[in-house]
């Protein structure tokens, strides 16, 4: 079977938050778009599934705090398109002398989000679920989001504007004929399906390392690229103790010096709202490519985690009810790569942070995709 679309098509590879934001985007530009998955959109063994992620403004970096503010206004179009709940308010809490809560607290003030520094004391009494370790940062505009809804909802909406899906394609090879605009693309499955397009945009995620080797891709794209690094991440549920059951629960990022933050947050759907989920950031045994990921629970993170939530989150019992693992695609510099070279744009968005920034990213894609608008730098590497 061959499906040959119009020169003037962009096909996006990878339905998850980001290939999904990326399609919804240009398709909503006037584009023709086809949205290529392997399996199926927020596929289980990718980085997208399951239903909470936290939305936080706290971050080291300016830069990157102003881009959680300008991608609210993409969630509030989406959610408004799609007549559909994608975040759940929750506030953010940050604490732990690794933190840093008052630097946080001046790059909030720089940009402009709503926040304060609570003591210890002051904190647990609003909170008496968190030990407080410290001063506490608490962004009232914090959120909860849903992976797979948002998921859903970008490709019900690259839909509505014209996109096709298609389900059960895994992209074997991408064939190149000419170059810059006259550039021209034919994807392959491995059991002889094609797809033809004129520009590509590759977001699949834990897979990217593996596909990258597969593709016909600009040399200086491939040479910019930073080190990718798939991990299998552990993330565990914990439920919530009787008399804070129906508390409203933060979300809660915690750090002591010289360790990797842990972070918690109300779990949602997939873990029937009963319990808290708990993980490490970025601590997970590193895979060659998601296509090696074992999907097998890691049983030392989970003694970690139980351990943490002894001391630091007294509202739950310390004893795992629900476990699950979850791939981070990470550069060295947890900054996401949105560039192309050619009619190729490659979207890596993960670093284990890139769920909050989903409207923004497929905003941006769409961008270096179309040369419409110029990409952050930082998100720059050819
Ligand atoms: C445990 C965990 C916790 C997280 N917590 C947060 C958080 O609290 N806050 C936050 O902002 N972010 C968080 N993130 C990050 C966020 O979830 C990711 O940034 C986001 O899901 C990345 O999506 P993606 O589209 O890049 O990858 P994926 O969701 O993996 O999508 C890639 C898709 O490509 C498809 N694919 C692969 N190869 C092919 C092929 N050859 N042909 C066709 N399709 C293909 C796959 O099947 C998959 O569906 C977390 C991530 C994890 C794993």
């Amino acid at each position: 079977m061959v499906q040959t679309l119009r020169s003037s098509s962009f096909l996006v590879v990878g339905a998850g938050l980001a290939g999904t934001c990326a399609a919804w985007r240009l398709a909503q530009r006037g584009h023709e778009v086809t949205l290529l998955e392997r399996t199926r959109p927020a596929a289980p063994d990718g980085s997208s599934h399951g239903s909470a992620r936290i939305l936080r403004f706290a971050y080291p970096e300016r830069e990157y705090a102003a881009l959680v503010v300008r991608a609210l206004d993409g969630w509030r179009e989406l959610e408004a398109a799609s007549d559909t709940e994608l975040l759940t308010a929750a506030p953010a809490l940050d604490h732990g002398p690794g933190r840093d809560p008052r630097a946080l607290a001046r790059v909030l003030e720089d940009v402009g989000v709503e926040h304060e520094l609570l003591s210890a004391a002051a904190a647990e009494e609003r909170w008496p679920q968190v030990a407080a370790d410290g001063e506490v940062l608490l962004q009232p505009g914090g959120a909860v989001l849903d992976a797979e809804l948002t998921v859903h909802a970008a490709v019900a909406r690259a839909q509505a504007h014209g996109a096709q899906l298609l389900t059960g394609w895994p992209l074997a090879s991408l064939e190149r004929s000419g170059h810059g605009a006259a550039a021209r693309f034919t994807a392959r499955s491995q059991d002889g399906r094609e797809v033809r397009a004129a520009r590509v945009v590759v977001a699949v995620g834990g897979w990217l390392p593996d596909v990258l080797t597969r593709l016909d891709l600009p040399r200086r794209l491939l040479a910019g690229m930073p080190r990718l690094t798939v991990t299998e991440e552990t993330a565990v549920h914990f439920p919530y103790r009787e008399e804070h059951a129906h508390a409203p629960w933060p979300t809660v990022i915690h750090q002591r010096p010289g360790t990797l933050p842990v972070y918690a947050l109300p779990g949602g759907r997939d873990a029937g709202h009963r319990g808290l989920k708990v993980a490490q950031h970025a601590a997970g045994p590193r895979v060659a490519s998601a296509a090696r990921a074992s999907g097998v629970v890691d049983g030392a993170a989970v003694e970690r985690l139980v351990a943490h939530v002894r001391v630091h989150l007294p509202g739950v019992v310390p004893e795992p009810y629900a476990q699950t693992t979850c791939l981070y695609t990470s550069t060295p510099t947890e900054d996401f790569v949105v560039d192309g070279a050619d009619g190729v744009t490659v979207v890596s968005a993960c670093s284990g942070h890139g769920g909050k920034f989903a409207p923004l990213l497929g905003e941006l894609a769409a961008d270096a995709a179309t040369g419409d608008a110029v990409v952050p730098e930082r998100f720059r590497v050819s």
